[in-house]
């Protein structure tokens, strides 16, 4: 029984909902789960549930067993009473700190057993975060020495709790792709993608997309898939649409402490805002001049609310994305955030055929909104698909005019999809609003389509009319095929 069910997808992206039984609750995602210090709140687990309507959280047990002062608690009252928050409960094993500072004192029996004695909901191994970058053999070697660690994590008597399975092997994407595949094949409950913070932090979104797409195609449709350190708001549209579940953020909290302000677009500094860009409750009831001047810990506090609520929020605008089927257009609008971000959308669209294996076949409207559109899943998709249809005749019309009946046959044609028959007129997504302007890249791209519908009839004579293409995307339409300007006819 998988305690992860898909309700609808957009490209890669899902919906979806996680069943936790040791906590009782159903978790929708994508979500976020805040990382909560146990020894340092920002802002209280119980208010991150009544204010925020967090569902899970995550936090790291590693700190909590090597604690002292509240070793004894967590396993006497357990972490939801600890903590005082009745949602799921993730906990870490401590792999950051071995990533970090190179040692850690637990074995993952010992660390799996802790988490399940202090009442976690969702427990990890001690697995091994191989950097990026790093040779071949060593993440080899480490990825190896991880997957022995999830096998014998199987082992462990865990009872309801669930488990994760971290899917390492650095910037090697064969590695991924076999780390998750083999991590899948434990049958463990959720897969945490690891060691892609230093990525996120060199804002080498690219590499991010390669890894992630890797990394899913080693999973395929399992999940929840939990892109471990992702906390930034600017991101999560780019990786939900890689079919990421999971994101976790300490950023809300660390990057308050540092005077930063996270909006969808990036990061701010406080001093370098005159006005608050956003319309959560603490920035309508306050002047960036009056959070300037208040204590370090209000003025830590409230822009952690401010963070909070600005990632809840995309949270929220990226659920109602996919469930719109929209989710693409979103990440075409946030990838104009920074360079960086444009980056990591040409490099998803480069594995527009393993998103289009999910898309939804049918949804509202294509919006063509830049000169990446053309690249979409959708594009691809009615482009491989030509070869279903038969053609009635010798001779075939294609054109963005009228039919003329000196053809056996007309089809439409429209940038950026290329030739189509005139009954799917009315279909997603040839229904697409294009802008009147559009770019060239659409009408290449259009020009390929009739290209392979071209390839695909060899017998059959084709007469394409357009409306004034580029020179670029005519040189792309086979030499047989006889051309005409729409407007340059009688
Ligand atoms: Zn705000």
């Amino acid at each position: 029984m998988s305690n992860f069910e898909v309700r609808t997808y957009d490209a890669a992206g899902r919906l979806g909902e996680l069943t936790v039984p040791r906590a009782g609750v159903t978790v929708e995602t994508p979500t976020l789960m805040p990382v909560v210090n146990p020894h340092v709140q920002t802002v209280a687990p119980s208010t991150l549930e009544s204010e925020f309507g967090a569902e899970i959280l995550i936090t790291n047990s590693y700190i909590l067993h090597g604690s002292d002062e509240l070793r004894e608690p967590a396993v006497e009252r357990g972490l939801h009473d600890l903590l005082d928050f009745s949602g799921a409960i993730m906990t870490d094993s401590g792999s950051f700190q071995l990533a970090e500072y190179g040692e850690i004192d637990v074995t993952t029996e010992e660390i799996l057993t802790f988490q399940y004695d202090i009442g976690s909901d969702i427990g990890t191994p001690v697995d091994i975060p191989t950097p990026p970058d790093v040779a071949r053999e060593q993440a080899v070697d480490e990825q190896e020495t991880t997957q022995e660690r999830l096998e014998r994590a199987t082992e462990v008597d865990t009872g309801e709790m669930l488990v994760t399975a971290p899917v390492q092997g650095s910037t090697h994407p064969d590695l991924r792709e076999r780390a998750a595949r083999e991590a899948a094949g434990t049958g463990l409950d959720v897969f945490p993608l690891g060691a892609v913070v230093p990525l996120m932090n060199e804002y080498r979104y690219d590499d991010l997309v390669d890894v992630v797409a890797a990394c899913k195609r080693g999973l395929g449709e399992r999940g929840p898939v939990h892109l471990f350190g992702a906390g930034h708001p600017m991101m999560f549209a780019l990786a939900a649409a890689l079919g990421c579940d999971l994101f976790d953020s300490a950023a809300y909290a660390l990057y308050a402490r540092d005077d930063r302000y996270l909006t969808v677009r990036g990061t701010e500094q406080l001093d370098d805002l005159a006005y608050f860009p956003c319309e959560c409750p603490v920035c309508t009831a306050h002047e960036p001049d009056a959070v300037r001047s208040m204590a370090d810990d209000d003025r830590e506090e409230l822009l952690a609310r401010h963070n909070l609520h600005v990632t809840y929020g995309e949270i929220r605008t990226v659920r109602q994305a996919i469930r719109g089927g929209n989710l693409l257009e979103l990440v075409d609008a946030r990838a104009r955030g920074h360079p960086t971000m444009l980056d990591g959308y040409r490099t998803l669209l480069d594995h527009a055929a393993q998103l289009e294996r999910t898309d939804r076949v049918s949804k509202d409207a294509f919006f063509h909104t830049s000169t990446e559109s053309a690249r979409r899943p959708e594009v691809l998709r009615h482009q491989q698909r030509l070869d279903r249809f038969e053609l009635a005749g010798d001779e075939v019309l294609l054109t963005e005019g009228g039919s003329n009946s000196d053809y056996d046959e007309t089809w439409g044609v429209v940038p950026p999809f290329g030739p189509y028959p005139r009954g799917l007129s009315e279909t997603y997504p040839l229904t697409a609003e294009v802008p009147d302007r559009t770019d060239r890249r659409a009408y290449e791209v259009a020009a390929d389509g009739v290209a392979r519908l071209v390839d695909l009839h060899p017998d059959v004579s084709f007469t394409l009319v357009h409306d004034d293409w580029p020179a670029t995307a005519l040189e792309r339409v086979p030499d047989r095929v006889r051309l005409r300007d729409l407007h340059a006819r009688e």
